[in-house]
């Protein structure tokens, strides 16, 4: 799968997995799928691997979790303990996002 990429590689676009509305790089999160099975919120750095985009919202996280659209969006199914883990981990990016 491949993203067509704009003209403008300033103002990269991701499209979150909640509302599926594309979105600034700055207003998502970025979760990553480990190779050992894990994910981790990766806020900086482009790392490899497959990632996921959600929306610096409390609703869109929400949405994600529950809809287990990261799940698909990531190809993997992680347990409901992992994806509480997940959705705590998210908040907390968001929140330290917010203030800067
Ligand atoms: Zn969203």
């Amino acid at each position: 799968m491949t993203a067509t990429k704009t003209a403008d590689a300033g103002e990269r676009r991701r499209m979150c997995v909640a509302c599926r509305r594309l979105q600034p790089l700055v207003r998502l999160l970025r979760v990553r799928r480990r190779e050992s099975g894990g994910w981790s919120v990766a806020e900086d750095g482009y790392l490899p691997g497959r990632s996921a985009y959600v929306c610096r919202s409390e609703e869109c996280i929400r949405q994600a979790i529950r809809g287990k659209r990261l799940a698909r969006g990531l190809r993997c199914q992680p347990g409901a303990e992992q994806l509480a883990v997940l959705h705590l981990a998210l908040l907390e990016a968001m929140a330290v996002g917010d203030d800067g």
